[in-house]
């Protein structure tokens, strides 16, 4: 099954902004079996966006034109596919009395050009925007479908995760039965990892094994096809079993969007355990990641930045000989980070980060090496070290470090 996506905007055009839209898209209709072969991208302008539809017409089945939903005269796109369909646009009547009170609610006057975002193809189906106000829509003709979807990220992607996806599987749910889960790991390369579950995985066919970098963890998808949702369910279990045989230590739950921060939150949560932090290199990454996670403040009360060492001596207590002898990039000033912020907010469990951000190294040692230092309640304290790789620059090292620090309170 074909599908083509159309990116519309100058914006886009002219290189000034990234299209995260196409690839958030693209990637979610490989999910289904649908592949994006086509993806084209063209200006706000009425005449070129006409050809493109026309074009995509004649050779895919499924066409997604995103972006140019606004309230303003240079959005062209709902009366450009009209007018490229031959129909005309219709204004859904709940939808623009909800806008209105939108309006009222934020007690901000409304342009008559607003009625532009409640309005749809004749003979269309509107989408719902969860977060926004232009209306998305799907329109079916001649045995092809024609999706018209906004452009600001946000409404992007809730409209297409709440509004298209489930559409889609709709429409297609007669040809095909897909069944997927998410594998989450952090801590080992992907070809290696990849490499290994291949072994291991070698005599299940049915299940396909994709794998997708993210910043924060390294995603295996186990997907099957065409079989009874039983069937299917058991052979994924069957392949993450026999994947966590050996991946286990790397492994952190199962979920497209999971994060390691949500894990860790959530089991501290669990067991009535208080978190602290004491943050060199990461100047306080830890603790805001730890914080973007809703209900940290069941574990986590306050923590400390400490980038000089002066900090660390005068915050933590640390002894200036202690961090004049070993070092500031150190085990021993890492476990004595995590100790110390443990003690002052009588925490049950204390991390201490401390490192080379880079590009610059610091005590001769370069950048992307790291120490984390945990200090849990009654137990000996452990130190890491991570050298990572100094070419992956300064903000990956920090959200990496985090990461990692993340991974050893969880193990
Ligand atoms: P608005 O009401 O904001 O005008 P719209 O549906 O008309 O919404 P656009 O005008 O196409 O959307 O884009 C609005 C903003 O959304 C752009 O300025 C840009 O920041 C962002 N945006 C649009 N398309 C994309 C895309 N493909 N990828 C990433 N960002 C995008
Ligand atoms: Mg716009």
């Amino acid at each position: 099954m074909d599908a083509e996506i159309i990116s519309v905007g100058n914006e886009l055009v002219l290189g000034q902004i990234t299209n995260t839209n196409v690839a958030y898209l693209a990637a979610k209709l490989t999910q289904l079996d649908l592949t994006a072969t086509y993806q084209t991208t063209v200006d706000d302008d009425r005449i070129r966006l006409e050809r493109v539809i026309n074009h995509a017409l004649t050779r895919s089945q499924l066409v997604f034109v995103c972006g140019g939903l606004g309230p303003t005269t240079d959005d062209i796109t709902m009366p450009t596919v009209a007018a490229t369909m031959g129909v005309s646009l219709q204004t859904d009547q709940r939808h623009w009395k909800w806008i209105q009170e939108k309006f009222n609610q934020r007690q901000i006057s409304m342009e008559p050009e607003n009625i532009r975002q409640a309005k749809y193809l004749v003979g269309g189906e509107p989408l719902a925007n969860p977060v926004g106000l232009a209306l998305g829509c799907w329109y079916e003709t001649g045995g092809k479908v024609i999706v018209v979807l906004p452009g600001p990220p946000a409404e992007f992607k809730a409209m297409v995760d709440k509004s298209l996806l489930p559409k889609l599987q709709d429409y297609y749910h007669t040809e095909k039965q897909i069944i997927s889960r998410t594998l989450n790991f952090l801590g080992r390369p992907e070809s290696q990892l990849m490499d290994e579950i291949a072994t291991v995985t070698k005599n299940e066919k049915a299940v396909v094994i994709t794998s997708y970098v993210q910043p924060t963890a390294i995603q295996v998808r186990l997907t099957v096809r065409d079989l009874p949702f039983e069937e299917a369910n058991q052979r994924i279990d069957r392949v993450q079993a026999a994947i966590l045989q050996v991946e286990e230590p790397y492994f952190f739950g199962v979920g497209d969007n999971l994060t390691l921060a949500e894990v860790v939150v959530n089991l501290l949560r669990a067991r009535h355990l208080k978190l602290t932090a004491a943050e060199s290199l990461t100047g306080g990454l830890f603790q805001s990641t730890v914080c973007s996670v809703p209900g940290a403040s069941n574990v986590f009360d306050g923590g400390f930045v400490t980038y000089a060492a002066s900090a660390k001596e005068k915050l933590l207590d640390i002894p200036a000989m202690l961090i004049s002898k070993h070092g500031v990039v150190s085990s021993e000033t890492a476990a004595a980070m995590g100790e110390g912020c443990r003690e002052k907010f009588h925490a049950d469990i204390g991390i201490g980060f401390t490192g080379v951000a880079g590009p610059d190294s610091l005590e001769g040692q370069p950048a992307g090496t790291v120490w984390i230092g945990l200090a849990i309640k009654g137990r000996p304290t452990v130190t890491r070290q991570l050298h990572l790789a100094a070419y992956i620059g300064r903000q990956a090292i920090r959200t990496l470090s985090v990461q990692y620090g993340l991974q050893m309170i969880y193990r």
